[in-house]
């Protein structure tokens, strides 16, 4: 066995009118798979959020790239806009590569959006990428699970916390088991407090990591009750994963010699 890295990534092959919903990572290049780095060079167009980098885009080659995503407080294209795009772009007989950040089916609305083109019958492919919680647990030094201490992990967005459609946070608090929170910098404060109501004890610890695998990069520990305090205090913004549980006791162990 001596498999080149370009025989791995030949097949499929991406055809003319075709899209392919990939995942690019957390943010640094050395985290794509082998073959969403080979479609970001194969592609026509690629129609990309703000959460991938410019260190990933600049290995298009000749793609045209479209920018989707937020910028400087404005609101994201729509939905249903971006999804019109990547059909129309399809039509034209273009290779369009839908880039995201982390992996496209994780909080991602690649589901949505796989949706759309079957029902348009466009062919298309999901190409998975590294969501971002296991790529910064890992650049943390907090395992994502462990024996004796963990038997499950939960990736839970905060983005609704505190509306009526939220999920149950009293419920996964009774599991003890540990949980990975996206898009909760804001609503952390909201989170912690259901999450002490429904048992977790306040020294719980809570790790805050952002803009991991960037130069932005910056973490945070703190426990459930002081981690809203510590968001503010230290000016954490998105991008941002707010980890709550024992595994985050494992870093300090960790980190001395993990380099
Ligand atoms: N599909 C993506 C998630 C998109 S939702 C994935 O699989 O990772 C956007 C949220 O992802 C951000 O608000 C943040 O919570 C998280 N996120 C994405 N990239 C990140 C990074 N490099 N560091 C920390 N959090 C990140």
């Amino acid at each position: 066995m001596n498999e080149s890295i370009e025989k791995i990534v030949e097949a499929p092959v991406f055809a003319r009118g075709h899209v392919w919903l990939a995942g690019a990572g957390p943010g640094h290049p050395r985290y794509l798979t082998l073959q969403v780095a080979d479609a970001i060079g194969k592609a026509d167009v690629i129609v990309h959020d703000a959460l991938v980098s410019d260190a990933v885009l600049s290995l298009a080659r000749n793609g045209e790239l479209i920018f989707v995503g937020k910028r400087g407080g404005r609101p994201s294209v729509a939905q249903d806009e971006i999804i019109g795009l990547l059909i129309d772009l399809a039509r034209q007989g273009r290779r369009v590569l839908r880039l995201k950040g982390g992996d496209p089916f994780v909080f991602g609305r690649g589901g949505e959006e796989a949706e759309a083109l079957a029902r348009e019958n466009i062919p298309f492919r999901i190409l998975p990428g590294m969501t971002s919680a296991l790529a910064a647990l890992a650049a943390a030094n907090i395992p994502a699970t462990m024996r004796g201490l963990s038997r499950a992990i939960t990736l839970a967005t905060g983005h609704a916390a505190g509306s009526p459609d939220d999920l149950d946070w009293k419920a996964l608090a009774k599991t003890g088991e540990p949980i990975v929170v996206y898009m909760g910098l804001k609503t952390i404060g909201a989170i912690a407090r259901l999450l002490m109501e429904g048992g977790l004890p306040p020294e719980t610890p809570v790790a805050v990591l952002m803009a991991a695998t960037t130069p932005d990069e910056r973490t945070l520990t703190a426990t459930l009750a002081t981690v809203a305090a510590e968001v503010e205090r230290q000016d954490f913004a998105a991008p941002a994963l707010i980890v709550i549980g024992r595994i985050v006791s494992m870093q300090a162990i960790l980190s001395g010699q993990n380099r």
